[in-house]
Order: structure tokens, then C-alpha cells, then sequence
């Protein structure tokens, strides 16, 4: 399948003057690297017909009229009673189409479609109030705990305001356990910094300081590391190494024009999935 590109030149970001086509270039260039990222995972698009300065929208439906080599994955959703055929993309073409209907952001779900009832990932997402402390900061917090608990995690920033720290674990875990072994590790990172952070859901209850938020589950999405993000600046999703990460971690620099430039740090970093009994234990006994 060869995927046309039509209006190449409509301008997605008018502040860094970046177009459909170079979208378009972006998935093409990026592909090696995006795709093992959304590889059977139910994915939500969220497209930008009229730039990201217009108003997007979460589509989760893959449109009737989408070219058959992008596969279907229909399931009910309870939430909104009525089946859903989310898009399971596999190929370079499908990542242009995609970015032909102006998709910007993609969202996989923290599972894949051969075992969807079990996540293959704890996320700790960093977001930060308006009290700033730096999520580059936080990160490495989390990063503490998480390497006295014996559980490796990688890194990435989101694009947008913060962080995103994820454990792979092997897909044997069900909600009842992963929720909240998430929340207990949350929280004893937010107990060690009580002025900073907190894992508070309730943004009224957060009093300016960063939420850990410990809520993304196997059901839920997190942007794809390398997906471009809807944002002035053209940023995208970046995969870091540890050792880039400090307190001056700024999560805008990592941008479409510049994310190519470095090799990839995920690409043969070892990270494996992980079993959590160690883990499980280890938090019921320090609570
Ligand atoms: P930031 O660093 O600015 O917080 P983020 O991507 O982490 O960026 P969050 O609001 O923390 O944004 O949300 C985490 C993830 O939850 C998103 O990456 C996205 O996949 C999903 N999400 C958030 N809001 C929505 C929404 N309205 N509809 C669907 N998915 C959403
Ligand atoms: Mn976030
Ligand atoms: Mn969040």
C-alpha cells in the first residue's frame, strides 16, 4: 500500500513552522523506532484537523473508510456502551495513514491485544503542579524507590509538563494486585518528599504540589515514546537514560526537529519484563 498525502503544506504548527508533510516525514523517519512502541496495542488517535492551535479530539474508532492492512481490534466498552474497533498498526504505511488524517498524538493502551486482561507495565506518571519542583527530580525519586524495591525502570519525558517513569513486568498481574502495589510505591516516594509531591487524584487536594500519579492501568493509555505531541513547540515523547535525567531535565527539548539526532536509548538497554512478588512483599512489609 502506498499511502497519498493530501495538503502537504497545511501548516500543524505555525510556531515552528512545521507542516502535514513533515508529519508525514516525522513517521516515516521515526517508524523503527515507533513502531515496536504501539505493535498490537489498542491505540487512541487524537487528531488536529486544523493544526495543533484548533481544536483535537480522541478518536478511538478507526474510520470505516481506513485501508484494510490496518487491523481491527473490536471490543465492548463498558464505559460507553457500544463496541469499539480500535487500530492495531504494525507497518510504516499505517503510521502514514494515520498521520494523513492528521493524527498527531497516538496513545497506545498499556496492553497488548493477544493478553488483554493483563498489563505489561507499571507507569509512574509525573505530573507537576503548579508549585514547581522539576519532574527530572521527582523522576529520580521515583527511580530510588523503585531500585530498592529491585525493579528497573526506563524513562521518558511526555512532551508536555512532565515524566513518565515505567516498569515492564511480565503479563501475569491482574488489576487487584498492580493497582494497588502501584499506589504503595507512589506513596512511599510521596512520603519521603511530603512538601513536593503527593499521590492525591483530587486536584484540590494536591495544594500546588506534583501528583505521582500511580492510576494508569492496563485499560488506560499513555502517549507513545516517539509520538509527536500537540504543542507549540513540535516536542515529542522522548526515551532518555538515566544519566540524562537530573533536576535541570527540561521535557520541551526533546522536539521533532532535533529527537532523531540521538541513537536510542532503550535500544539494547536490557530492560526486561519483570516478576513483582519481590516487590509485593517488600512494600507490605515496609507498610
Ligand atoms: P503531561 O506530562 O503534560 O502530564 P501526559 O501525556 O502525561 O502529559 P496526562 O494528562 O498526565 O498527560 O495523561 C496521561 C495519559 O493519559 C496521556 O498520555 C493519555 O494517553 C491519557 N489521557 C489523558 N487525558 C486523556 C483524555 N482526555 N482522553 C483520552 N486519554 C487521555
Ligand atoms: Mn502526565
Ligand atoms: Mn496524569
Amino acid at each position: 500500500m502506498t499511502v497519498r498525502l493530501s495538503s502537504p503544506d497545511k501548516v500543524l504548527w505555525p510556531d515552528v513552522g512545521l507542516t502535514k508533510a513533515d508529519l508525514f516525514a516525522w513517521v516515516t523517519d521515526a517508524a523503527p523506532r515507533l513502531l515496536p512502541q504501539v505493535v498490537d496495542r489498542p491505540l487512541s488517535l487524537k487528531r488536529f484537523p486544523k493544526g495543533v492551535r484548533g481544536k483535537g479530539f480522541f478518536q478511538k474508532d478507526l474510520p470505516d473508510h481506513a485501508p484494510d492492512s490496518i487491523r481491527r481490534w473490536r471490543v465492548w466498552a463498558e464505559s460507553a456502551d457500544r463496541e469499539v474497533a480500535y487500530a492495531l498498526v504494525d507497518d510504516v504505511e499505517g503510521l502514514q495513514w494515520l498521520a494523513q488524517q492528521n493524527t498527531i498524538e497516538l496513545h497506545p493502551a498499556l496492553l497488548r491485544v493477544d493478553r488483554p486482561d493483563r498489563a505489561d507495565q507499571l507507569v509512574f506518571d509525573i505530573d507537576p503542579g503548579p508549585m514547581a519542583v522539576s519532574p527530572g527530580r521527582v523522576a529520580l525519586w521515583v527511580k530510588e524507590v523503585l531500585d530498592e524495591l529491585e525493579l528497573v525502570a526506563r524513562v521518558k519525558t511526555s512532551g508536555g509538563k512532565g515524566v513518565h517513569v515505567i516498569v515492564p513486568i511480565e503479563r501475569r498481574y491482574g488489576p487487584e494486585l498492580l493497582r494497588p502495589l502501584t499506589l504503595a510505591i507512589a506513596r512511599m516516594v510521596a512520603d519521603r518528599h511530603p512538601d513536593e509531591l503527593t499521590v492525591e487524584m483530587r486536584k484540590a487536594d494536591r495544594e500546588g504540589r506534583t501528583l505521582i500519579d500511580w492510576s494508569r492501568g492496563g485499560g488506560s493509555t499513555l502517549i507513545a515514546a516517539w509520538s509527536p505531541r500537540a504543542r507549540a513547540e513540535a516536542t515529542v515523547a522522548m526515551p532518555l537514560s538515566w544519566d540524562q535525567v537530573d533536576a535541570d531535565l527540561d521535557p520541551t527539548r526533546w522536539t521533532m526537529r532535533n529527537a532523531l539526532d540521538l541513537d536510542d536509548p532503550w535500544a539494547d538497554d536490557g530492560v526486561s519484563p519483570q516478576r513483582l512478588e519481590h516487590a509485593r512483599d517488600a512494600v507490605r512489609d515496609a507498610g
